[in-house]
């Protein structure tokens, strides 16, 4: 293929994508507010369609691209774009697999200590002229237990950086955990029951398919113990929501962090009024660094398949 080709970037990405592409002779058309209906309108007109979050490929969109040979998603799932449609049509779709994993381990470590300590509330609380520093006993996170639901990319950096942190980690996965990773963290490889049953923390880094949708229900918080904390930065359908509001207004467990949701934004979420839960945006990848080396890997992906290399 050569590398005269045009571009249609439909979302808000790392100008380093843009830079990249330009150099290598492609022609980028640069829209990140465009609209549903301007996309079905010109689709047709690209060889490569990249979008971030905020643009979802419909099979609709998608049979309309007839030129299109790549689409890429500068992020990691790809849940706003109907694989199964752009494979039938023979278009390839890329992602930045590796981009956001460091950034995402780092919120979980933020999440969980500020469910540990209160860090939200405390700040809160202080802004409104109240000095809790009686009522806020918190707890520490080394010697605690962490559950890993997928020991994925991102599932294997946690447990990296918790070890760190003197946290003991329990892995769940469906497929096998290779045995070099088990042995650098100590990982103690259990069924999900168990792993619901016996951590302190649970993150999930599943991604959203039919099986992982609500994974997360009634029964399953029923196994935690009292004391337990949910950490959900994967994708938010797979929390029953209704299941986990109910679970921690009655005491079933002892709070949650979400950074994801069933529906977003989610503004307007009822979780976010339970006083112990912490939700932040969607903010999981949002770092300069996380934006950057998703945007460079998706741009290498891109003129690699340009020229025949993968
Ligand atoms: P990954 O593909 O590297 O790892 C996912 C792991 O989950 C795999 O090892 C897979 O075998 C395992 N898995 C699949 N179904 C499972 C199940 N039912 N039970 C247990 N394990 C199961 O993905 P990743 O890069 O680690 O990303 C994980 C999730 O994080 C994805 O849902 C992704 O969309 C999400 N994500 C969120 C943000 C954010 O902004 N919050 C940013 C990046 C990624």
């Amino acid at each position: 293929m050569s590398m005269n080709q045009s571009v249609l970037i439909c979302d808000a990405v790392d100008p380093i994508l843009n830079n990249i592409l330009q150099k290598n002779g492609l022609r980028i058309s640069y829209e990140p507010e465009i609209t549903t209906d301007q996309i079905n309108e010109k689709i047709g007109n690209f060889e490569i369609v990249i979008v971030r979050s905020r643009t979802k490929l419909t099979k609709e969109m998608i049979n309309k691209a007839n030129k299109c040979k790549i689409i890429a998603r500068v992020g990691v799932g790809l849940d706003n774009i109907d694989v199964e449609a752009a494979q039938t049509k023979g278009i390839r779709v890329i992602n930045a697999a590796e981009g956001a994993m460091n950034a995402v381990a780092e919120l979980v470590l933020g999440l969980m200590l500020s469910l540990a300590r209160e860090i939200p509330k405390a700040d809160r609380e202080l802004r409104n002229g109240k000095w809790l520093k009686k009522e806020l006993i918190g707890t520490e996170l080394s010697g605690k237990y962490l559950g890993i639901v997928g020991l994925g990319n991102i599932g294997k950096k946690l447990a990296k950086h918790a070890r760190a942190l003197n946290m003991n980690i329990l892995g769940y996965d469906v497929i096998p955990i290779p045995e070099d990773f088990s042995r650098e963290v100590s990982l103690i490889k259990t069924d999900l029951e168990t792993l619901l049953s016996s951590a302190d923390y649970v993150s999930f880094h599943v991604p959203f398919t039919e099986s992982t949708h609500h994974l997360v229900n009634s029964e399953r918080i029923a196994k935690m113990k009292k004391t337990a904390y949910i950490i959900n930065t994967s994708r938010g359908e797979i929390i029953d929501e209704g299941a986990l509001y109910a679970a921690l207004k009655e005491g079933k467990i002892a709070g949650a962090a979400l950074d994801v949701f069933e529906k977003e934004p989610a503004t307007g979420n009822k979780l976010a009024t339970l006083p112990n839960v912490i939700c932040t945006p969607h903010i999981g990848a949002q770092t300069r660094e996380a934006q950057a080396l998703a945007a460079n890997v998706i741009a290498e992906k891109i003129i690699m398949i340009l020229r025949g290399v993968i």
